[in-house]
């Protein structure tokens, strides 16, 4: 049985030569650059880094890009930040970027917002905070709210009940592809995918230009769940990508979904990775909890190809403590998991 591998993502946290060689050498297999974040001048200083590395400690540390997707956002604000009150604020989405008023707040959707109809769940900021749609107006959606909270700009927005219309492929995401291709990374992540057509027209731009590259599908809504068999035929690999996963469906399904996908991509012969908050503890401390420590070797039990670090390694306290972390978990895991 080959070994599960550790993708670690990069940030302010280890985007630098001394933390980044310690993760090299604590057990690191994959370096994942978020392109949610970041600037290119800052990507491109990643991937020379880990060049730089691999050729001193003679590794292949490979590089993965993990595109943005299609994803909805608040828009800028014209003052501070809004406080909003459960039960009590109603609020205005609007698509109109200039309309911003205390509680008139811009979104990035520009399809139709007669699709988001009265009684929808509107969950922003990973769903710490939560809307529910009264009713529709031409430009804006009105709104009550369920889960309150101080709402930031540029926050990511889920309407995971409604198909939302958009092409496969954003702008962003096509720029973005064409600096991996010149950059010749090894692994591009298709964030939002919604069927195995997405994935299609993704590899239709990628690997003309990159063919050895590695098209990662990530499994992170209802949609992609439910095409799931097309998707594991048409990319290379799978994530599983738990955290916006846990905002689209209820949070009790993760782990079962997660299940039906590793057995799914295992029996296809695709690789899978597990991906979100395994050590998620180790963000701000120097242990992780026991349920993830379990998690990881229940990943590894069940078929996982990689398991992924992302804020603990990008902005945590304990970048390479958590690929040391990974790397004895896999250890021990795998060893004893001929008695089992
Ligand atoms: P992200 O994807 O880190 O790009 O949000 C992973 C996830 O949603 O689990």
């Amino acid at each position: 049985m080959p070994r599960t591998q550790i993708i670690a993502t990069l940030g302010p946290a280890s985007n630098n030569y001394t933390v980044l060689r310690k993760m090299f050498t604590a057990g690191l297999d994959v370096a994942r650059l978020n392109f949610s974040h970041g600037s290119y001048d800052k990507h491109l200083e990643a991937i020379n880094l880990v060049r730089k590395l691999n050729s001193k400690y003679r590794r292949h540390i490979r590089i993965m890009q993990d595109l943005a997707g299609f994803r909805i956002r608040i828009g800028r604000f014209k003052g501070a930040n809004t406080r909003l009150l459960k039960n009590r604020t109603v609020v205005w989405l609007t698509n109109d970027a200039e309309a911003c008023g205390p509680r008139t707040i811009p979104f990035d959707y520009q399809g139709d917002l007669n699709r988001i109809r009265p009684g929808t769940l509107i969950y922003i900021d990973d769903g710490n905070l939560v809307l529910r749609v009264k009713s529709n107006l031409a430009n804006s959606i009105k709104a009550v709210v369920v889960e309150g909270g101080i709402l930031k700009e540029r926050k990511g927005i889920n309407i995971p009940d409604v198909d939302l219309e958009f092409e496969g492929i954003t702008t962003k995401d096509k720029k973005d592809i064409e600096f991996g291709i010149k950059h010749g990374v090894d692994y591009i992540a298709l964030s939002f995918v919604r069927d195995a057509n997405d994935v299609l027209q993704a590899a239709s731009l990628i690997k003309p230009g990159l063919p050895g590259c590695q098209i990662v599908a990530k499994i992170e809504s209802r949609q992609a769940i439910d095409n799931i068999d097309g998707i594991i035929d048409a990319a290379d690999g799978i994530m599983i990508a738990r955290g916006d996963m846990g905002v689209a469906v209820p949070i009790q399904e993760v782990p079962i979904i997660q299940k039906r996908i590793i057995k799914k991509s295992n029996a296809a012969g695709k690789f899978v990775i597990t991906a979100t908050q395994m050590l998620e503890h180790m963000t701000e401390h120097i242990k992780p909890t026991r349920a993830e420590v379990t998690d990881v070797a229940n990943a590894i039990i069940d078929g996982t190809d990689f398991v992924m670090l992302s804020a603990e390694t990008a902005v945590g306290r304990f970048p390479y403590q958590s690929v040391l972390m990974m790397n004895e978990i896999i250890k021990f895991t795998e060893k004893s998991m001929p008695e089992l």
